[in-house]
């Protein structure tokens, strides 16, 4: 079996798109007001950020900001 080059760069965005994205607190947090923001009005979290939601859930440090974020944003 052989394949095509557009059904293996198929396969891998596949693969891309179901393996969370590692992202380290850095990131996070150059990111977490705009993602605060969008939480906060009710809008869909757009694919580019859904690794911050991610990184929320596993990381204590970085949730604190953004819980501090939220109640700074609401005043
Ligand atoms: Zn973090």
């Amino acid at each position: 079996m052989s394949l095509s080059r557009p059904e293996l760069q198929k396969m891998l965005d596949v693969v891309r798109a179901t393996q969370p994205i590692e992202i380290d607190c850095d990131v996070c947090l150059m990111q977490v007001g705009e993602f605060a923001e969008l939480n906060l009005v009710g809008k869909p979290i757009p694919e580019g950020l859904k690794a911050i939601e991610q990184h929320l859930s596993i990381c204590d440090e970085c949730r604190e900001e953004y819980e501090m974020l939220c109640v700074a944003l609401r005043k």
